[in-house]
């Protein structure tokens, strides 16, 4: 196994027959690493071999999301590392590396050269996904994966309110800029659905991440509502897309479907 391990001498993964999505959103705050997590579990129960790497280097969340906050990636031979595994998805986070309460304090060429590690240095094995959990924003990070990463395809997050299109809508361009394929749009906090009748509230205002994917002319890919059961499944890492017949699971397994 090591051999074949030490037979590529850059990097341990090719990549080859995996699609590489990266999760990004206009601004923090709007569900992406929800989004993303729940989205890397879906894939996983339908059926393929997910890998998600937090690229959110200093603003990691997804341990936490995921339940595996004590969880510690190993290395072999101090080289090779070895990912984190939870619902069959392979995890790979600055939370997995270091304490808990541990303050990063890095530059934007040292966050790039530990993403470019979590690519090439850690075990990854086959996989048809690759997800990568971006930071908010166009800085430095979704800049240099749509650069250097030539195979990676992006995803939206964004809620339907007009001030989070209008930043995600930047992400888009600069996607388009560096000739970078979009796969669609999710908007996450769509409506709410409150306990005493089946209506859906449109809290903050509808059709905006539609709208955006009008504009990008790209797919829209599904709305997912405002549930105080999602907020505390993050908040104490139950996953909610482990059972995909439940109401989120059917949501987000609809969603997987117009990706895969
Ligand atoms: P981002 O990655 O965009 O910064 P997070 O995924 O960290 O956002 O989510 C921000 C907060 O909103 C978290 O507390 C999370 O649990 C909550 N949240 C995300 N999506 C939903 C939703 N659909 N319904 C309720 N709470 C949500």
């Amino acid at each position: 196994e090591k051999d074949k391990l030490f037979g590529q001498p850059e990097s341990l993964n090719s990549f080859e027959n995996t699609t590489i999505l990266a999760i990004g959103s206009g601004k923090g705050g709007v569900g992406k690493s929800t989004v993303t997590a729940n989205l890397a579990v879906t894939l996983s129960h339908m059926g393929y071999k997910v890998g998600l790497i937090d690229a959110d280097i200093l603003g990691y969340s997804i341990p936490q999301i995921l339940g595996i906050k004590q969880e510690r990636a190993t290395a072999i031979d101090e080289r090779i590392i070895i990912p984190v595994e939870v619902e069959g998805v392979k995890v790979m986070s600055m939370g997995n590396l270091v304490g808990e309460d541990e303050a990063l304090v890095w530059r934007g060429p040292v966050l790039s050269g530990i993403l470019n590690q979590f690519l090439t240095e850690v075990y990854w094995g086959e996989l048809d996904y690759l997800l990568l959990d971006l930071p908010p924003g166009t800085g430095d990070i979704p800049l240099s994966i749509m650069q250097e990463v030539k195979e990676a395809k992006f995803l939206i997050v964004t809620t339907p309110q007009i001030t989070a299109k209008g930043v995600a809508k930047r992400l888009g361009i600069m996607a388009n800029k560096t000739n970078t394929e979009i796969v669609g749009v999710i908007e996450n906090m769509s409506y709410f659905i409150c306990d005493n009748c089946d209506e859906k509230h449109y809290i903050f205002g509808s059709g905006e991440g539609e709208n955006l994917s009008k504009e990008l002319g790209v797919d829209f890919l599904g709305e997912i509502p405002l549930l105080k059961e999602i907020r505390v499944g993050s908040d104490k890492g139950v996953i909610l897309t482990s059972d995909l017949n439940s109401d989120i699971g059917k949501i987000y397994k609809q969603i997987g479907e117009k990706i895969v």
